[in-house]
């Protein structure tokens, strides 16, 4: 900690669930809401689903239908503004095609989600501290398509199809060598950048919808730190991920392009829940997936629902934040 703001920081890792409004079709067709929540009067944040199993989840937070924007922001804001005091954060959106993830993140021109507000934020804070701080800001914006890394602000289509990798430096922290970072100084001129990044993930597909939804796109900002006060240099990471729909292969998908595109995203997805088991249950062995590194012993290839319970998971991080961990990394699920 560099700056000497206090913040809430209720755990490092948290997990919010958002149930989105029904859409007009969904009304016209007669679909009722599948679960039941009333955050108000209900001191666990459960929510019960309405089908005769009547399971339970408990999350940190739970923003039902009326909550908009503006409210999942002010609740991710703290942990936001912790990367100006030199933490890493991540915060990703997770759950089915249509479930609200890009709404959740990206928003709309006249509702914007999570993205804009963080940096719009950022910024406005480094502004406030600029004679406590000097801070720098840097953009990058990837996809993640069959397992495939593309540089979303490369430049031509030469640029795009160039194979980027993860690599682990020595000091434990990964990163993706070759990875274009513009220096951004406003949240203008970053947004216009990651409207350029966002032209090309529709490169080479038909439908860019189609697209979005089975690949993951992270956007990156990398903030380089000085104190005037005593001349401490950090650098933190804020990463804004929206990920592939998290749905199982559908009958019609048995086959071809569309299978190797879902277990491709199952078994990112797996390893992303072991990665965030490992770093709730205080496991010393994280099992990031790094190219050219033995991470331990080779995951069994288990069926994606087997793997990946949101229940679990979620009690599991309850159950950390309880023990009061304190990790490395904040990571945040939404
Ligand atoms: P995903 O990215 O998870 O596939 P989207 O973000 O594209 O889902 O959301 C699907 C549709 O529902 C979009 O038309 C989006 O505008 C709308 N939507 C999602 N969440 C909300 C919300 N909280 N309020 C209003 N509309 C929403
Ligand atoms: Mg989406």
């Amino acid at each position: 900690r560099l700056y000497n703001e206090v913040i809430e920081l209720k755990g490092n890792i948290r997990v919010y669930c958002r149930c989105r409004p029904l859409s007009l079709e969904e009304i016209a067709k007669g679909s009722s809401c599948v679960v039941d929540f009333d955050p108000a009067q209900d001191t666990e944040l459960r929510i019960i689903c309405t089908d005769s199993s009547k399971k339970q989840f408990k999350f940190d937070h739970i923003f039902g239908h009326k909550d908009d924007q503006d409210a999942v922001f002010k609740e991710t804001l703290p942990i936001v503004k912790s990367v100006l005091d030199g933490f890493n954060v991540c915060i990703f959106a997770y759950g089915q095609t249509g479930s609200g993830k890009t709404f959740t993140m990206e928003g709309i021109p006249e509702n914007r989600g999570v993205n804009y507000r963080a940096l719009e934020e950022l910024f406005k804070i480094s502004g406030q501290r600029s004679s406590l701080m000097r801070y720098e800001f840097y953009v990058s914006m990837l996809e993640v398509y069959n397992e495939k890394i593309r540089d979303l602000l490369a430049d031509g289509p030469d640029q795009l199809s160039k194979r980027l990798d993860i690599k682990q430096a020595s000091d434990g922290t990964q990163d993706v060598p070759g990875l274009l970072e513009p220096q951004v100084g406003s949240i203008d001129e970053v947004w216009e950048i990651l409207i350029n990044g966002g032209r090309n993930r529709s490169v080479g597909s038909t439908n860019a919808n189609e697209l979005s939804s089975r690949s993951h796109s992270l956007v990156r900002v990398t903030i380089k730190g000085e104190s005037f006060v005593d001349g401490q240099k950090f650098t933190s990471r804020l990463w804004l991920v929206d990920l592939a729909g998290s749905e199982r292969l559908g009958k019609i998908e048995v086959e071809g392009e569309r299978l190797k595109e879902s277990q491709f995203i199952n078994k990112s997805l797996s390893a992303l829940g072991d990665v965030i088991s490992a770093l709730a249950s205080k496991n010393p062995h994280i099992p990031y997936r790094v190219r050219g590194i033995e991470h331990g012993p080779v995951r069994k290839q288990t069926d994606f629902a087997e793997s990946f319970k949101l229940k679990q998971m979620a009690d599991k991080l309850l159950q950390s934040e309880k023990e009061n961990i304190r990790l490395n990394e904040g990571l945040q699920l939404m």
